[in-house]
């Protein structure tokens, strides 16, 4: 679950997040999410490749909620562990 929180962070910090309502009709809003449910809940398979690097399969969706001061929502899915 912190992984989640930390991708969420990371999501609004890295890319920017903007109300694309808010964009199209020119206003300013502030974003608030933190919102987010697992579609599927799936024991993901992990493992240690041949150079020992570890990898995990994204097998799960989650969706994330988000709100903006102007009453607008949206969610976004992206692929997760
Ligand atoms: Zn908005």
């Amino acid at each position: 679950m912190q992984r989640l929180l930390l991708l969420l962070v990371c999501v609004g910090l890295c890319v920017g997040l903007k109300c694309k309502q808010c964009e199209e009709e020119g206003k300013k809003s502030t974003v608030t999410g933190g919102q987010y449910g697992i579609k599927t809940l799936l024991g993901c398979n992990t493992y240690y490749d041949e150079d020992g690097k570890f990898v995990a399969d994204k097998c799960n969706t989650c969706t994330y909620t988000y709100q903006c001061s102007n009453g607008h929502s949206w969610s976004e899915s992206e692929d997760c562990y």
